[in-house]
């Protein structure tokens, strides 16, 4: 230990991200063709069509450094949500925003307000600025803002809500969200990430972005990586009013979103057919999956996302079990879960296959 790093910097614990198809292959001897991953929420229906033919047509251009400013993507998003483009803020991936906002308002001294169980990259960014985190319990897995509202301390910067919350599946209805949005100090900022909120059935998605005009201390995170199937892109964007865009544009890297990113954007945006199909492949593999486990008496979260968080007991058993079946999951306890596994939604033949595993995984405890 020479290096003389920052002791906040030493304390990170890293991503643990899901286990690539590759590497399962290398390490078992499996025929990668035949790995099942249900890991990282990743799109089952595979690229979209309109993407591809996108990418083909900017790859000429590759030579070139992307526009760093997005003016099309932004124009994109700007008629397809109804807000203007002047306020979005777009990131090489939603994390990249998560980044930017931490980095663009937290430091020593500050600190950020999270829920125990949330997504992984509001504690990673948090502590790399090394700001202080402010670890909320949860509530029946999920946020509970009153007690996160509670929480917040004269020196609180920002406070993380994931609405869907990864990786536990839980949703708070829109007013709930915008009720705390108003009831937040005004130099605190709410950055509301979004990443699910197209797998929500159409009456219950958000309407936040609309309601940013509001909300001078307001930034709600969106990704492509999701339903728009576009995950090894890496391609996201935020929207806030002009002070806090212009925050996070100070500390962002000039071309952070590649050329090839942004023409795939313009093009699944443009795609409603493949959200569409998106949508509900993935409501018949929720009801599928959710309704195995309910048989098998297992404790679950419903879910509003495009994954399932199950109760299995040991789970690093079941999941090694299922590993050597060629069948990638998540597993949780990193996120203080040990005896759960997430589980991703894949095409009807993997979502049997897996529940096939799963059930001689579970049969053998
Ligand atoms: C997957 C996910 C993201 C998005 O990640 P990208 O960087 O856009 O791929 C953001 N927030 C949550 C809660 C997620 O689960």
């Amino acid at each position: 230990m020479s290096i003389p790093a920052p002791e906040y910097v030493r304390a990170i614990a890293p991503y643990q991200a899901g286990k690539p198809i590759s590497e399962l292959a290398r390490e078992y001897g499996l025929d990668a063709a035949r790995i099942i991953k249900l890991a990282s929420n990743e799109n089952p229906l595979g690229m979209p069509e309109s993407a591809r033919a996108a990418i083909l047509a900017e790859l000429a251009e590759v030579s070139r450094y992307p526009d760093s400013n997005g003016f099309a993507l932004k124009a994109a998003i700007s008629r397809h949500h109804g807000v203007a483009a002047d306020w979005i803020t777009l990131g090489n991936g939603s994390n990249d925003l998560l980044e930017l906002v931490a980095h663009a308002l937290l430091h020593p001294g500050a600190s950020a307000v999270y829920s125990q169980h949330s997504f992984a990259v509001y504690a990673l960014a948090t502590q790399a600025t090394g700001a202080r985190a402010i670890v909320v319990p949860a509530r029946e897995l999920g946020h509970d803002l009153d007690a996160m509202r509670a929480s917040i301390a004269v020196d609180t910067r920002i406070v993380f809500v994931a609405n869907p919350n990864n990786p536990t599946g839980t949703w708070l209805a829109r007013e709930e969200i915008a009720d705390f949005v108003a009831s937040v100090p005004e130099d605190v900022v709410v950055v509301l990430d979004e990443a699910y909120d197209e797998y929500l059935e159409p009456s219950q998605r958000s309407d936040l972005i609309r309601r940013v005009r509001e909300h001078p201390n307001l930034v709600v995170c969106r990704t492509f990586s999701k339903a728009y199937g576009l995950a090894g892109l890496r391609v996201g964007f935020a929207v806030a009013q002009a002070e806090l865009t212009d925050l996070m544009n100070r500390v962002r890297q000039p071309f952070n979103v590649s050329s090839i990113a942004q023409a795939a954007a313009i093009a699944v945006l443009g795609d409603q057919a493949y959200l569409q199909r998106s949508y509900e492949s993935n409501r018949a593999g929720l009801d599928r999956l959710q309704g195995a486990f309910a048989r098998m008496g297992l404790d679950y979260v419903p879910s509003h996302g495009n994954f399932v968080l199950v109760r299995v007991g040991d789970a690093a058993r079941v999941y090694e079990d299922l590993l050597h079946a060629g069948i990638i999951v998540r597993p949780v306890g990193n996120y203080g879960l040990p005896e759960w596994l997430r589980i991703t939604v894949g095409l009807p033949e993997e979502n049997d296959a897996f529940l096939r595993a799963f059930e001689r995984a579970m049969g053998r405890a």
